[in-house]
């Protein structure tokens, strides 16, 4: 727990931007995830980067942990404080501090959530594309790596940040990157930074590349007969190298739950929603290509989502996926599974990942950003029943498992927190000794967000 001083301390930095109330420790004591820990210590809400210097420094002088928050929207307990500490919320820090135009770059805040972020460039003709569908904040997308449904065209985080600012374990303030669209300058802290997770520093300002607003954009959606074959025609459409926005699968499991949630009418199906950005000839040249390949596939149907009410609907019904299936088995917690393989590998990934959930017994709707290889099972389990989470959590495994054997990795896009740390090794080997000594070199008394990432010795 925080001693009186270090509280006194805490206090004269923040005043009443420090909070112990009950109700605020439990809110940030619990978030999406499946895994569970206890409340944090206390929480404080930053105004600038020279208050989290200090608060570091404070940190230092009476040895508690720091945990960085955002809109607390990730997955495996990434900003749950299971050893107890100080969380960081961003909240506050949620402002865009420069827009360039010209160079099409950002400067803004960590707190400041990508719809927000979206909502000020809306006059610019200019927008950041990546989208994890959950409205999470920029420091948070940035220390998780995260991606989305436009990755396969505009990348992840690792491609949009361009530098950060960021504040030690010490209290030391380091700029990383530039506004330059490349550099050979030294080593890539920015690189290593995003990931993170918070285990090496707090994100204080970040640098991001922007995307300009495409001219034309036009949406479908498209049924297939069998899981295999819309698997493939994802795969022969990025083989081809054609320039998708979106490309999206959902199972039938996964389509019945969105049509209830989200009143919709898809075909029980597996279908692929995609997306064309461009000019208005290029969407309908790459439109009328991906039909194409789609119809030697055996695409049944193919509905056209041209108006931009229709293609809202249906990225709002991708985008409330998870809420729909969690609401198909009411009274369920889910876990979310994250594998990544390559595209050569994806149909066979999917299909044993089929296998293996329809012989467990566990209800487990699949969907993904098939286009870059990155798919989920989210995994149903009725909440308290522990035989229902052992079958889970061995199916979970396995999965990790099966993309590691086929090329992939244990997490596309979600990270690691401290649910998935169980499979670090067998995907790094020595490696992971590798980001354990990172991050002593930089956190030797394990005060950023200890329990998460790397090895715990
Ligand atoms: C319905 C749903 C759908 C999702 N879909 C996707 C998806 O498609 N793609 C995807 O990538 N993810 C997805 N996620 C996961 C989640 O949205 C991402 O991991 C997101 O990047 C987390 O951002 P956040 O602001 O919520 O961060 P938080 O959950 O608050 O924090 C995440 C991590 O970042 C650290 N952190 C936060 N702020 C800072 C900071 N300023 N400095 C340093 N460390 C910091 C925290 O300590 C923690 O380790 C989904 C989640 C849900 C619930």
């Amino acid at each position: 727990m925080l001693t009186d001083a270090a509280l006194a301390d805490l206090r004269a930095c923040f005043g009443d931007r420090l909070t112990t109330s009950p109700a605020l420790l439990q809110a940030h004591g619990q978030g999406e995830s499946h895994v569970t820990a206890p409340p944090p210590w206390a929480v404080v809400f930053p105004d600038t980067t020279a208050e989290v210097a200090e608060l570091a420094r404070i940190s230092t002088r009476h040895g508690f942990a720091l945990i960085g928050w955002g809109a607390g929207t990730s997955l495996e307990g990434h900003a749950l404080a299971p050893s107890g500490g100080v969380t960081v919320d961003f909240a506050r820090m949620d402002r865009v501090l420069q827009v360039f135009p010209e160079d099409m770059r950002a400067v803004v805040q960590p707190g400041i959530t990508r719809e927000a972020l979206n909502h000020a460039l809306r006059a610019t003709g200019l927008f950041f594309p990546v989208d994890p569908g959950a409205n999470a904040s920029l420091g948070g997308m940035a220390a998780t790596r995260a991606s989305g449904t436009a990755a396969v065209r505009y990348g992840t985080m690792r491609d949009n940040v361009l530098g950060l600012e960021v504040v030690l374990a010490d209290g030391r303030v380091i700029r990383t990157g530039t506004r330059a669209p490349k550099t050979a300058s030294g080593y890539d802290l920015t690189a290593l930074m995003v990931g993170s997770e918070g285990t090496l520093g707090l994100i204080t300002e970040l640098t991001l590349r922007l995307s300009g607003q495409p001219e034309a954009v036009s949406a479908a959606t498209c049924a297939f007969d069998t899981m295999a074959a819309a698997v493939d025609c994802v795969t022969e459409t990025i083989q081809t190298g054609l320039a998708m926005a979106r490309i999206e699968f959902l199972d039938p499991d996964t389509v019945a739950a969105c049509n209830a949630f989200s009143g919709m009418t898809l075909p029980l199906q597996p279908q692929l929603l995609v997306e064309f950005h461009g000019s208005p000839a290029s969407v309908a040249e790459e439109a009328e290509r991906f039909g194409e390949i789609a119809r030697r596939h055996g695409c049944r149907s193919f509905e056209w989502a041209e108006a931009p009410e229709a293609r809202k609907r249906l990225w709002r019904m991708r985008h409330d996926a998870y809420r729909a299936i969690l609401a198909s088995r009411p009274g369920s917690k889910a876990i979310v599974t994250d594998v990544c393989v390559p595209i050569s590998a994806l149909a066979q990934a999917v299909e044993e990942t089929r296998a293996d959930i329809a012989a467990s017994g566990i209800p487990g709707p699949i969907l993904g950003h098939v286009g870059d290889g990155n798919f989920h099972a989210i995994l149903l389990i009725r909440d308290g029943d522990a035989a229902e989470a052992a079958v889970a959590k061995a199916l979970a495994t396995r999965m990790a498992e099966r993309s590691l054997r086929l090329g992939g990795t244990i997490t596309g896009e979600h990270g690691v927190g401290f649910g998935k740390l169980p499979l670090m090794a067998a995907e790094h080997g020595a490696g992971w000794d590798v980001m354990g000594a990172v991050k002593r070199a930089l956190d030797p008394d394990n005060r950023m967000n200890p329990g998460k990432v790397v090895p715990q010795r």
